[in-house]
């Protein structure tokens, strides 16, 4: 570890045009690594100029900071750094590519091998950890300010779960209590994360009386365009919802399906991959590794959260299918699982 963090910092001293890249569809630990690292190296190197790329941020992560818009001619001679992306077709703006030195660090363990120097940590829960780790090393020579630990935490906050997941490290808590002891406003983290739209309220409680369970009990709710529409609510809103399904006694994998408003494109496509036709999938489970199957329908991701991308309620059936007898399988292996 120490060698590989030594030699990244050795290329961010480098260059003076560092571009940072994240995942499209962006959640906290993608914009918390992304935007925390930015301002680690902004608040330290206040000459050097650094982007952070890619598409809109959230609401609820617009604190952490915004995405720029650059022009192709400041790859020229920039640093391109990707962060918390397993593979080279989910980073959001594929001029990533267009660098002049390119370094990766990921924590997933589905990682595609890209990069001039690659660090992927699969043992730690939050990409927002390794860059903490990152800073830790250097200290002395870093400056970690408030803006900084604010990003992080609320990154490694997200993609534990609020530190629910078993993957949670000593490492992880230890790291949290650093930027703990640097400055983070918890309350307005929680806040952020939290407080909601009546709209999005009410859609939970329509996703409460209607989601439904496959015969071994895998839960899941189709969020159709016509029922956003309904709710007057965003297709991420929408998909923000899966974890609604998380505490079902019983039922260890929950999906939602949300049906993306994409328009009609001329561009020749297979039939059945028509891009008006795009359903994302959104996979979670308690223990029971399901990102084989998201693999088998355009997608991958973690044991326990992996997404997919499905073209009919056809290959909706048949994704249920497959987790069904996930589910099965598993309890009978597990019978003290609930
Ligand atoms: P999501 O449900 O979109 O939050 O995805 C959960 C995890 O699955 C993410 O961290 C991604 O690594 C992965 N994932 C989601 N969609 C895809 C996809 N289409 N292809 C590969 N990995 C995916």
């Amino acid at each position: 570890m120490l060698e590989v963090f030594n030699k990244i910092l050795e290329k961010i001293k480098e260059y003076d045009t560092i571009i940072i890249h994240r995942h499209e569809r962006p959640d906290g630990d993608c914009i918390g690594s992304q935007m925390g690292l930015k301002y680690v190296i902004e608040d330290t190197f206040p000459h050097k100029k650094v982007y952070a790329v890619g598409d809109k941020v959230p609401e609820y992560l617009s604190d952490l900071g915004k995405s720029e818009e650059i022009s192709d001619d400041i790859y020229k001679e920039a640093l391109v750094i990707t962060v918390d992306t397993s593979l080279k077709k989910r980073i959001c703006d594929q001029r990533f590519l267009n660098g002049q030195y390119l370094i990766k660090i990921d924590h997933h363990d589905d990682s595609e091998p890209f990069g001039d120097i690659e660090y992927v940590e699969v043992t730690s829960p939050a990409c927002s950890s390794i860059i903490v780790d990152f800073i830790r090393t250097f200290e002395n020579e870093l400056n970690i300010t408030e803006r900084a630990c604010n990003a992080l935490y609320m990154g490694i906050v997200t993609d534990t779960g609020r530190f629910r997941y078993r993957s949670v490290t000593a490492q992880v808590l230890n790291n949290s209590g650093y930027l703990l002891s640097k400055g983070v406003d918890i309350e307005r983290i929680y806040a952020k994360l939290y407080t909601k739209d009546s709209s999005i309220l009410k859609l939970q409680g329509a996703v409460c009386n209607n989601f439904k369970l496959t015969p071994n009990g895998v839960a899941y709710m189709y969020l159709s365009k016509k029922l956003m529409k309904k709710y007057k609510v965003t297709k991420e809103d929408a998909a923000n919802l899966v974890n609604l399904l998380d505490s079902i006694k019983g039922s260890l994998i929950w999906v939602v399906f949300v049906e993306q408003m994409k328009p009609k494109t001329k561009e020749p496509h297979p039939k059945d991959e028509a891009p008006e036709n795009e359903i994302r999938v959104r996979i979670r489970s308690r223990n029971v590794a399901i990102n084989e199957v998201a693999r088998n329908y355009r997608g991958g991701g973690h044991l326990q959260a992996a997404g997919a991308t499905i073209f009919s309620k056809k290959e909706m059936k048949s994704l249920l299918q497959e987790l069904d007898e996930l589910h099965l399988q598993y309890k009978k292996e597990n019978p003290e699982a609930f």
